[in-house]
């Protein structure tokens, strides 16, 4: 008689992610699997999860439990990190901007990730960062920045043409997998580091600090994009999205998300684009994701709320606060002015409203993709 299975393994994760396409292809389940040196799991065709040799899982049940799409640790982390609704437990809201003229060269927005990691950098507070470095168009790759000439580099959202879709693997993506970045952190002499993730990425690794799962334990500080998704497409939907927004996306300088979808183009000009416009290359697992204001970070960032030129910024636990005001005690950031007391506090319930109000329409829209079965668009 075959062995009752009393916890659940890869199979029910297969069943209730992979085969639903909700799998984000993240590589933590891969990357962390307790029978990694046995070869139980490989990421296989479409780089998605699945058993290279059953007979070798060892049933632990960790690739299910740290899946940003599983649910089973959700109650252990808003207990852990008081979570508060709409947009989860925080100590203050800032729009902020970095005062290094080099980080405003090439950051996204304010450059407030970039300036908060050199301060922790400069400090010794940590040996160094996983970023995510331009790879080629809408494509970005995990690295572990050591020095500051490598943060730097990593910052932005810059966008560039000169890569040929074959060396990307046939696809276009906005993804940067950091998990298997943050697994090679085993092989490497380090203690303290920061990363920098979407909100997907950073609940793993919470979840993993949560069950103790080497090497998190090295994750120092962590510092959470706003996410409402990120885009996948080949050559043919590329062909879509440009009939679609009437742009050559090689004329495409920048792209950054706020309210909605900005490009800026390689002759100067700003085009507005409404996010539903571009969901049709959202990648499925996004869609399926209800935390948009990254939740459990230390601190949470996005343009959402700010002036062009500022960062939002959502100072969440107390290492977070003591980044955050050390950094604008030691100028490596600034706090936007405002006129009177009156407008500021006007401002950042402007700024906590568009937050809550983003944070609910993707945890509306998660609920109702979670109920319809099949795929909405796809990936390959
Ligand atoms: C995929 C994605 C979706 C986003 N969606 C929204 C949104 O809907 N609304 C909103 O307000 N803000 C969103 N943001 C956040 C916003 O674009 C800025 O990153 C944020 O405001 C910080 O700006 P900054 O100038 O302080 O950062 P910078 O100083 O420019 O630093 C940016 C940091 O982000 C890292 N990074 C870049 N791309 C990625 C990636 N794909 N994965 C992981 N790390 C990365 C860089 O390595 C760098 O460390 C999103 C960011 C990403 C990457």
């Amino acid at each position: 008689m075959e062995e009752k299975e009393e916890v659940k393994t890869f199979n029910d994760l297969r069943s209730e992610v992979v085969d639903r396409n909700l799998c984000g292809k993240c590589g933590g389940c891969y990357s962390f699997c307790s029978a990694g040196k046995l070869n139980a799991l490989e990421m296989g065709e479409n780089d998605l999860p699945e058993y290279s040799d059953e007979e070798k899982c060892l049933k632990c049940g960790i690739c299910y439990l740290i899946c940003p799409q599983i649910n089973a640790l959700n109650d252990e982390l808003k207990a852990r990190f008081g979570w508060k609704p709409p947009i989860g437990f925080y100590q203050h809201i800032s729009s902020a901007r970095t005062t290094d003229q080099n980080v405003i060269n090439v950051c996204t927005d304010g450059g407030v990730v970039t300036s908060l990691l050199l301060h922790l950098l400069d400090q010794n507070l940590i040996e160094g960062a996983i970023v995510s470095k331009k790879k080629g168009p809408f494509a970005r790759e995990p690295i572990i920045a050591l020095t500051r000439d490598d943060i730097i580099a990593a910052a932005g959202s810059q966008y560039t043409e000169s890569f040929h879709l074959e060396e990307l693997g046939g696809q276009y993506n906005t993804y940067s997998p950091i998990l298997p970045e943050v697994k090679s952190l085993e092989r490497k002499y380090l203690r303290n580091i920061a990363v920098v993730g979407t909100p997907c990425q950073i609940n793993t690794i919470k979840k993993m600090q949560c069950l103790g799962i080497l090497p998190a334990h090295m994750v120092e500080y962590t510092i959470g994009l706003f996410c409402i998704e990120n885009f996948s497409f080949n050559d043919l939907t590329k062909k879509r999205l440009e009939k679609r927004l009437d742009i050559e996306l090689s004329d495409i300088q920048k792209l950054n998300i706020k309210d909605d979808f900005i490009i800026t183009l390689n002759n100067g000009i700003m085009v507005h684009v409404p996010l539903e416009e571009v969901d049709m290359v959202a990648r499925p697992a996004c869609l399926a994701c209800s935390d948009f204001a990254n939740e459990y970070a230390d601190i949470s960032v996005g343009g959402l709320g700010s002036l062009d030129g500022y960062t939002t910024t959502v100072v969440r636990t107390d290492k977070g606060a003591a980044l955050f005001r050390n950094a604008l005690n030691q100028g490596y950031i600034e706090e936007a002015v405002y006129r009177n007391a009156d407008e500021r506090k006007i401002e950042k319930t402007k700024m906590l409203a568009k937050i809550a109000a983003f944070s609910t329409r993707k945890r509306l829209r998660a609920e109702q993709r979670l109920k319809t079965e099949g795929v909405d668009h796809d990936e390959s």
